[in-house]
């Protein structure tokens, strides 16, 4: 008998617990929407499975040093909970605030922890989902039943990271570590240190380690935009010295963000080369204009393409011009036992390199879903809005914006999925499910983002994984907070893209 079958065969065996919603994953996600739900629609049960042994998803999970977020809290937090501190936050301080909110609206006790979902079956017999666990911990099948089911189990793979494969890695006599599994017993005092990535993980990383350790070298193939700023905000600081209550400065502090940054990415499209002047110019004005900041700074690619990075006070800057960390801008040809060679030819000598390489994209938590015993592909599957897919009744996923902050749509779908419960009780629903309408059939199907928006890497190299997009802006997560803000709460929940039972 496989694991499978097993876990199958053991599971039915016990009665399986009812819940009107299951949420899937106890990260940013899984609480601001727990919260939502309680507040909105309290009659309703709930659970929380979480496979870790704690809350924090992305935060729990990464432990590299430096880990902070890179988008302001004041939009990273919930809209309901005001964040009283420096924008940038670190991972403590967010699972911190993420635990208030837990402990002041009693949501803990919701949570079943180290539960890794690994089946959920809709059955249209009972208009009900059947979702099989595994406890962590014991190994024990564990079963649920639920009618509705609000997927925030985030985008990548938590157990392990992205390293692409370079010839005669093994041949290397150092250590390589991946950040999202980064090892307690590490040692960097007096090491040479290879981190290979451009992106926020390494921007953060660097400029962390590079006080402990002899050097670190960020290699990179290609250079990456970064923003740099003070880790402050001036009119929250000023609204504070006047005693305005911090659930108002939130309110302000947050719409002046979101103003910005919407004029920001109307700027990056319409004047692009203008916006890359300005960018790049804030990291000369650091490095001074001796440093090849056309070689290691500028990109090919128009500005706001991947995720802009933000560098609070400049510190990889700074590290970079104390002469502690540095850059090259190369490929890597192979690895060697005392480094890596690069195809220019240099090797670069290392006692330890960090692959920042990225995420492995995973689509709906790696669960095996299928609806009335068929197995389910969501590459086959059309998106409402990012949020439900046609033909998979009852369920919603979180997936949140790149260019603004995720959580951002944490609180706009959670005010859908509350309205759509709402609804289906007043309609006597026992389903949903999204659905082409008759003027959609022709419409082409494109895939989940347009590479010529927004092409990260772990999307680009598993696109096929993902939900379908169509050309209309119903079928399509478009990435745009500002639009979604106004359409998502708009949403004619008697649209024939519904199809209730
Ligand atoms: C290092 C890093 C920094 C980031 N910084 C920012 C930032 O500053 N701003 C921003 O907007 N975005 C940022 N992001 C993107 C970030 O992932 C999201 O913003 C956000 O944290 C995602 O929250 P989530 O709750 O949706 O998913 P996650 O944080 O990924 O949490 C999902 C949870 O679901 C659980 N889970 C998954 N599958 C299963 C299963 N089968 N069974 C049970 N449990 C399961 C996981 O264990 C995890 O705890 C960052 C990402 C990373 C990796």
């Amino acid at each position: 008998m496989n694991v499978m079958t097993a876990v199958r065969a053991a599971s039915s065996s016990k009665a399986a617990e009812h819940f009107d919603v299951l949420i899937v994953g106890a990260g940013i996600s899984g609480i601001g929407s727990a919260y939502h739900l309680t507040q909105q629609l309290p009659d309703k049960s709930f659970v929380i499975l979480e496979s870790q042994e704690s809350f924090g998803g992305t935060w729990l999970t990464h432990k590299y040093p430096g880990i902070r977020s890179d988008s302001d809290l004041h939009t990273f937090g919930y809209r309901f909970k005001p964040w009283v501190g420096p924008p940038i936050a670190t991972s403590e301080e967010i699972k911190s605030y993420m635990g208030e909110v837990m402990a002041e609206n009693g949501l803990g006790k919701h949570i079943r922890y180290k539960h890794r979902i690994e089946r959920a079956s809709w059955s249209s017999a009972t208009n009900l989902w059947i979702i099989e666990a595994v406890r962590t911990d014991s190994g024990e099948p564990v079963s649920f039943t639920a009618n509705f089911l609000w997927m925030c189990q985030g985008y990548y793979r938590h157990s392990q990271g992205y390293t692409p494969q370079w010839p005669d890695m093994d041949r290397f006599e150092g250590r390589i570590v991946h950040p999202q599994l980064w090892p307690e017993d590490i040692e960097l005092a007096g090491k040479k240190v290879v981190v290979i990535g451009s992106g926020a993980t390494a921007a953060t990383l660097i400029p962390a380690i590079a006080g402990e350790c002899a050097h670190v070298t960020m290699l990179q193939r290609s250079p990456t935009y970064f923003r740099v700023g003070r880790n402050a905000i001036e009119l929250a600081e000023t609204l504070r010295q006047l005693q305005v209550k911090e659930e108002w400065i939130h309110e302000i502090v947050r719409r002046k963000i979101l103003f910005e940054q919407d004029a920001f990415t109307r700027r990056c499209l319409a004047e692009p080369e203008q916006v890359k002047k300005e960018l790049i110019s804030q990291i000369t004005a650091v490095l001074g204009p001796d440093y090849d900041v056309e070689k290691h700074f500028t990109p090919k690619y128009r500005p706001w393409r991947q995720r802009i990075a933000f560098v609070p006070d400049a510190d990889l800057f700074l590290g970079i011009k104390s002469g502690r960390a540095s850059v090259v801008t190369d490929e890597i040809d192979r690895f060697t036992e005392k480094g890596i060679l690069l195809k220019s030819g240099d090797e670069l000598p290392a006692d330890i390199v960090v692959t920042a390489t990225g995420f492995d994209l995973c689509v709906l938590g790696d669960i095996d879903f299928s609806i009335d015993g068929k197995p389910l592909n969501f590459g086959d599957t059309v998106t409402y809005r990012g949020m439900m897919f046609t033909g998979v009744p009852n369920m919603v996923w979180v997936f949140g914006y790149f260019r603004a902050s995720w959580t951002l749509r944490t609180d706009l779908v959670a005010d859908f999925v509350c309205r759509m419960l709402a609804h289906m009780k007043e309609k006597g629903a026992g389903k949903v499910v999204a659905a082409l309408r008759p003027e959609d059939h022709n419409m082409p199907l494109l895939s989940w983002i347009d590479p010529e928006n927004f092409n990260p890497g772990y999307m680009m190299r598993n696109m096929n994984l993902l939900p379908k997009r169509g050309d209309k802006p119903e079928w399509q997560h478009s990435q745009d907070y500002w639009a979604e803000k106004d359409e998502i709460p708009a949403i004619d929940l008697d649209d024939a893209a519904f199809v209730y039972d």
